[in-house]
């Protein structure tokens, strides 16, 4: 469905564009982002994905009940998405989600920039791919020159990945092994370098972190590397009143009756969907950054202050979280993002609806706390607890939030 066409534009400066430097990699110095710069790799013309959503809405379910029922929560496209990734048979070579992620050029592309650019990271190496999928990332290490390259897939897709291997004529480099990476035995010991794709919506949505953890912590050299080996949470501010009058006041009064029950559930489930830019309303604020080499699994969950300073008189319908992931062990540093700023991927951005609207004055400062942390009946969804509070001039709140991502 397309977003954000109305909003309050007419009211909001246009935000600057990004521009891409000599390596068709940029730092996005856009306005109100001096405390999140965003890391973007490419900028050529890409086929960016984009997830249909449905007004939908689940109930009391976690992301495992919706692998089966793909009509119960906020859409098709999200029930049948890379949420399900580690169970889900329909990532076969058709599956549009699969196809749509190695479409998401700024996801692929930079993951292939990263290894063929820097083959010195990768020649005459031991890799591990975690979540090899269709065997992309495998392909790429061994043309770079891996000595060998251990493609470690749960799903049927192992199966595709050996074909692939094989047409492609790496049956000698990459060995693809069909399991869980906590579950299968590595013909190595250890290996030199672990390469994943294991973010999530909202970054942790899914929790494959920790499966990459588990390999780093059981395989890796003593002085081996994880690419990417960081990863940065963000949060900022945003007018979007036509879109929350869309998605959740709508349950109000449906042909003249109240649903408003199902509005409380569309608070509480983060909305994945891509946000214009014009729409930040505050600077973007740094909430946690992950150094995949050295954390431990417990530091997925933590609580961060944030402090949101108007840029200028606005209304703030829903704070909006996105990530960024770099590879600092380039020769040069590379990343991608996935903040409104920067070019689309399929990971779009996670809108958390405000119960209140906000009244902002430029200068004016939403201060608060969000507290992340995976779900304790199933650790794959994720619980987030926003605290905020504003005392400004024409508009004094604080108040508690909770919201699910399954
Ligand atoms: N590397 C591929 C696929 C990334 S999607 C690419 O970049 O295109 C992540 C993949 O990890 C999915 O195919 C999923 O099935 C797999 N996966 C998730 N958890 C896993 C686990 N614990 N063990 C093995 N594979 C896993």
């Amino acid at each position: 469905m397309g977003r954000r066409k109305g909003g309050n534009k007419a009211l909001a400066p246009s935000g600057q564009k990004s521009t891409p430097d000599a390596d068709g990699m940029n730092l996005d110095g856009g306005k109100g982002q001096e405390e999140a710069p965003e890391v973007v790799a490419i900028e050529e013309k890409a086929e960016s994905s984009n997830l249909e959503d449905s007004p939908l809405i689940g109930s009391d379910k976690t992301s495992a009940d919706y692998y089966f029922d793909s009509y119960s929560h906020f859409g098709i496209a999200r029930s049948l998405s890379l949420i399900h990734k580690p169970f889900s048979a329909h990532l076969l070579a058709s599956s549009p989600k699969r196809r749509e992620m190695l479409k998401d050029v700024v996801r692929t592309k930079t993951y292939q920039n990263v290894i063929y650019q820097n083959s010195f990271l990768f020649k005459n190496k031991v890799v591990l791919d975690v979540g090899a999928g269709t065997g992309i990332l495998s392909l790429f290490c061994a043309k770079a020159g891996a000595k060998h390259v251990y493609a470690v897939e749960c799903s049927l897709m192992a199966d595709m990945a050996k074909e692939i291997v094989q047409t492609n004529g790496y049956s000698n480099v990459i060995t693809v092994l069909k399991g869980k990476v906590e579950e299968i035995e590595l013909p190595v010991a250890h290996v030199d370098v672990i390469i994943s794709e294991w973010m999530g919506y909202f970054l942790l949505f899914e929790n494959m972190l920790n499966t990459v953890l588990y390999a780093r912590d059981k395989w890796l050299n003593n002085n081996g590397i994880v690419l990417p080996d960081k990863a940065s949470l963000y949060l900022t501010a945003i007018e979007d009143a036509e879109y929350k009058e869309d998605k959740i006041e709508f349950w109000n009064n449906v042909y003249g009756f109240d649903m408003s029950c199902i509005k409380k559930q569309a608070m509480i489930e983060p909305l994945v969907d891509t946000v214009d830019q014009n729409q930040i309303v505050t600077n973007c604020q740094l909430l946690k950054t992950m150094d995949i080499s050295k954390m431990a699994p417990g530091d997925v969950s933590f609580m961060a202050p944030f402090k949101l300073v108007a840029e200028r008189n606005d209304y703030i319908h829903a704070l909006v979280a996105y990530f960024d992931v770099s590879f600092t062990k380039c020769h040069k540093l590379m990343g991608f993002s996935t903040g409104p700023r920067s070019k689309a991927t399929h990971w779009k951005q996670t809108v958390l609806y405000l119960e209140d609207v906000l009244t902002i004055c430029e200068g004016e400062a939403v201060v608060g706390s969000l507290t992340v942390e995976p779900n304790e009946r199933n650790p794959r969804d994720v619980d987030i607890m926003l605290k905020y509070s504003l005392n400004g001039q024409h508009c004094q709140v604080s108040r508690t939030q909770h919201y699910k991502m399954r």
